[in-house]
């Protein structure tokens, strides 16, 4: 029993780190268990990651895939939604330690969900990041709003044909789903939505790159339909830079090596996405400290067969953040894990042996879409592209968008925007256009520790590194 914001708590006692879907389905499998479950995240929302390259291209708002994981857990009165970053797990005394802007806390557990999910990777080159944003948040989805009307919007008041045309060169590193999906949109956009929209330039003639190491597109779909992928892409006018890695980025341009014959080539370009690599968060580093557990290459935690971690039998790994061989990094895999565990769990407090002892992932398939009524989708032997795909991926997607408000009103901008091309999300801001270069300067990150102390400690310590 133990004191948690003025109230005993008697019963088990399982913390649930994040809200995305291994944090908010573990949950919701605990709604009707005997336990008190205390989601702590970051963010107050739960973000469907999936569609967040929908945000940053206009056709969807923010809210649409990140409704309040408070608001869809109101009436689980077991659970209660705490918005803090969590710093360091203490596996030997059961206790999380976090941080919600300069009030730190503490919380205890009984059973510890970790679902803090992953990050994006730039393989030892983070100095990418502040040219070519990731897309894992929503702060990452709207800097890229900003950024990609933005150039547009500079290319009309540019004079400088050259200038123009580096303004209006669009780079997308990484051709996996999220990569072709954002490469397919940007040339929507340019080619149909902004079309009659600017008078010093022509929006169609704006370049869009796919650069990617590997020979096709969606490695993970197959050789078939990465080539089926990149004829489509081809035919929008994307330009495909296949076997060709990102040796460097800067503001203006980046650079590219053609892995099959060495050649080097330098793209200007103002805008452009990081969607390659995945680097698990780094509580996993934590976690396999504590508990001895490994770590692979992306720093995700290898967890034993019941998803535990290590030596600690109450700490669970679910997610993103887990290594299990042959489990891909989609939601359905921090679905079935979060369910998993939420099972384990609730045999154990009854004493019971738990349905499975062994985490199995069923694979229901996998499926991208490349721009509007196309898409590719491979279910076990099946497979199928064009608009049977496209119409199964809307389906789907909808389906597991949490919250039926969000549910009706992402159908309603989506027959805006494939109907009339038209996209009705297109509001951007100089804030999310320079934020995360501000907090860069602050020396804050975007953690959520921004708070005076803090600000006063860094220029403290930036003084003493530089005194004037
Ligand atoms: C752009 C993109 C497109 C995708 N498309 C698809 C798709 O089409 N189909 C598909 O199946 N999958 C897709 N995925 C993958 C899918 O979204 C992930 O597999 C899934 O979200 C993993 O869930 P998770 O709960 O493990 O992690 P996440 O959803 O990333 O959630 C992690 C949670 O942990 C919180 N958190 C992290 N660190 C901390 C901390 N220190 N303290 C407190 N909270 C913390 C975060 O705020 C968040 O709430 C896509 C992913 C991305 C990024």
């Amino acid at each position: 029993m133990y004191l948690k914001y003025g109230g005993l708590m008697s019963r088990h006692h399982v913390v649930i780190i994040g809200s995305g879907f291994g944090g908010l389905f573990a949950a919701k499998a605990l709604k009707k268990a005997d336990v008190d479950v205390t989601i702590i995240a970051r963010t107050s929302h739960h973000l469907f990651q999936p569609l967040l390259y929908q945000v940053a291209t206009g056709i969807l708002s923010d809210s649409e895939i990140a409704p309040s994981t408070r608001e869809i857990l109101k009436n689980q009165s077991n659970a209660t939604v705490l918005l803090g970053l969590v710093e360091d797990i203490d596996t030997e005394n059961k206790v999380v330690h976090w941080r919600n802007h300069n009030r730190e806390m503490t919380t205890n557990y009984d059973s510890l969900i970790v679902a803090a999910g992953a990050g994006q990777s730039y393989f030892g080159n983070d100095q990418f990041a502040t040219y070519a944003p990731g897309m894992k948040t929503i702060d990452d989805a709207l800097e890229l709003r900003a950024r990609i009307f933005g150039a547009f919007e500079l290319a009309e008041l540019e004079t400088n044909p050259a200038e123009i045309e580096k303004l209006l060169t669009f780079v997308v590193v990484g051709a996996g789903p999220t990569g072709v999906e954002m490469a397919g949109q940007i040339r929507e956009l340019a080619s149909h939505t902004l079309r009659k929209d600017f008078r010093n330039f022509d929006p169609r003639k704006a370049r869009v790159i796919l650069v990617d190491g590997a020979p096709h597109p969606l490695p993970p779909f197959g050789p078939e339909l990465g080539e089926a992928t990149r004829k489509s892409l081809e035919k929008l006018d994307v330009e495909m830079l296949m076997d060709t890695i990102v040796t460097d980025i800067d503001p203006e341009q980046v650079t590219v090596k053609n892995l099959k014959d060495g050649s080097e080539q330098v793209i200007p370009s103002v805008c452009k996405v990081w969607a390659a690599g995945v680097q698990g968060s780094p509580l996993g580093k934590i976690v396999a400290e504590k508990t001895g557990a490994e770590l692979d290459r992306a720093g995700r935690v290898v967890v034993n067969p019941d998803l535990t971690a290590g030596n600690a039998q109450d700490v669970f790994i679910v997610g993103d953040l887990m290594f299990v061989p042959g489990v891909p990094g989609v939601a359905q895999g921090a679905i079935q894990s979060a369910r998993f565990v939420a099972d384990i769990i609730k045999s154990r407090i009854a004493g019971v042996a738990p349905k499975k002892e062994k985490f199995e992932y069923f694979d229901k398939g996998s499926m991208a879409t490349i721009s509007k009524f196309q898409a590719v989708m491979k279910m076990g032997k099946f497979k199928a592209t064009g608009f049977i795909a496209w119409l199964a991926w809307c389906f789907l997607h909808l389906l597991y968008i949490a919250g039926f408000k969000a549910q009706l009103s992402t159908l309603l901008r989506w027959m805006i925007s494939f109907l009339s091309n038209g996209r009705s999300a297109r509001t951007t801001t100089n804030q999310q256009m320079v934020g995360r270069l501000a907090l860069e300067q602050l020396g804050a990150g975007s953690s959520g520790k921004l708070l005076v102390n803090e600000m006063e400690e860094t220029a403290a310590e930036d003084t003493e590194a530089n005194p004037a």
